[in-house]
């Protein structure tokens, strides 16, 4: 049967009755609080007669997350109840608030946050672009989900501006490092996985247990500064070329919405281990869509990505490291074979030597003061419908300048350019 709801939804609204993505919301003067998107409204979660609707008076998902799949189910069959049947109308249409009269806060705390590489093409891009006289892909790549853990503290809700970074940056040809801003600031499209139920220490999560711990899923724009990258990754892996800024998307997509995107990953060439193994496998067919200024310049698929999320969750925890309530992973750059379907402008313009044509007349390489990046997704949803998820953006701001000129020019013309 066909969910239909009484509350009006345009037919390309990212958000019918079938997708219910988490968010935490407030209105000007109002404390921030739980609500799922619904068309062009959030739906107040915190005035509505739900089972554990002190979870929802909350300003963060955390304490919803961590109660696990039984009560995420039981609030998910409510509110399509609510929303569907008419008789409920009365009692809950007041407490709809257009979207564009909210601001959307980061919609969970982040615990520890971890980034793989899970895109073949990716990976192999990045590889001859920079090791051109090795092996793209290096001989781990397809035994295990390649990640490295990255910084909490630095992930930001969608809109945040994010401000070039400074660092250390050391041209091949050039004999030592200097210090400036990012001269290859750069985006990489992903997908993150919400932790909602945490793990003993010394248990791991098998790929079959994936939907017990995972609440949803979020985008992911990880910024990245590759001249600050190339120059500080040997051998340890990213640094501060990816720690001052990841931006996630305001709305939580569960997995219950997804169900209908579940598709196999690309076949494995290489023999995995047992614990890799998943007997019904957690690809997703989300299609992303990356804009530069307004102007879509790739659409990455997630289907191929090699590693699934189930994999990598556990592929985290084999060795007993335990789960915490808002743990973020993130899938990795989505790239797909064709040129348009890359996730990064380093792969888009090849590393800067293939410029990308805007609208507006200019070529771009990598990033400039001014510029906005926005990430979309869509995937196929129940009764035929499309579950969007929203939008990650980010603005780049210009580098702060470092303490000692800023002094300098304000003893020079009196206030800080
Ligand atoms: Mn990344």
């Amino acid at each position: 049967m066909t969910l239909t709801t009484w509350v009006p939804v345009p037919d390309d609204s990212d958000f019918p009755v079938q997708n219910l993505p988490y968010g935490v919301f407030s209105r000007a003067g109002e404390r921030p609080r739980v609500g799922v998107a619904i068309g062009g409204s959030v739906l107040d979660l915190s005035r509505l007669d739900l089972p554990h609707a002190s979870d929802f008076a909350a300003d963060r998902l955390n304490p919803f997350m961590a109660r696990g799949r039984v009560a995420w189910r039981q609030v998910r069959a409510r509110l399509t109840e609510l929303l569907t049947d008419e008789v409920h109308r009365p009692a809950v249409e007041p407490h709809l608030v257009p979207l564009d009269e909210v601001t959307l806060h980061l919609p969970f705390e982040v615990a520890d946050y971890v980034d793989f590489y899970a895109s073949e093409h990716h990976a192999s891009n990045v590889g001859r672009i920079f090791r051109p006289t090795q092996e793209p892909l290096t001989p781990n790549w397809k035994h295990l989900p390649i990640g490295y853990h990255g910084r909490a503290g630095t992930v930001m809700v969608s809109g945040t501006p994010v401000v070039r970074p400074c660092g250390q940056r050391k041209a091949p040809a050039e004999a030592a490092p200097d210090f400036g801003p990012s001269r290859r600031l750069d985006i990489e499209a992903e997908v993150g996985f919400v932790v909602g139920v945490p793990s003993a220490l010394g248990t791991r999560v098998s790929t079959a247990d994936f939907a017990e711990h995972v609440f949803g899923v979020v985008l992911v724009n990880d910024w990245s500064a590759r001249d600050i990258q190339a120059w500080e990754y040997v051998p340890l892996g990213p640094f501060l070329g990816k720690s001052f800024a990841t931006s996630v998307s305001p709305w939580v997509v569960t997995l219950d919405a997804l169900e209908h995107a579940r598709t196999a990953p690309p076949a494995p060439d290489t023999p995995q281990l047992p614990y890799l193994r998943e007997d019904r496998p957690w690809g997703l067919d989300l299609e992303l869509e990356v804009a530069w200024n307004g102007d879509v310049v790739s659409r990455p698929p997630f289907a191929q990505m090699y590693w699934t999320a189930a994999q990598q969750l556990a592929h985290m925890t084999v060795n007993g490291a335990s789960l915490r309530t808002g743990d973020l992973f993130a899938s990795g750059t989505v790239s797909g074979p064709e040129r348009d379907q890359r996730g990064s402008f380093l792969e888009l313009s090849w590393s800067g030597q293939e410029p990308v044509q805007l609208s507006d007349g200019t070529a771009r390489t990598f990033l400039e003061d001014g510029d906005t990046v926005g990430i979309r997704a869509g995937a196929p949803g129940a009764d035929g419908v499309r579950i969007g998820f929203g939008e990650v953006t980010g603005t780049v701001r210009p580098a702060t300048p470092d303490p000692d000129r800023a002094r300098e020019i304000k003893a020079t013309f009196g206030a800080i350019g």
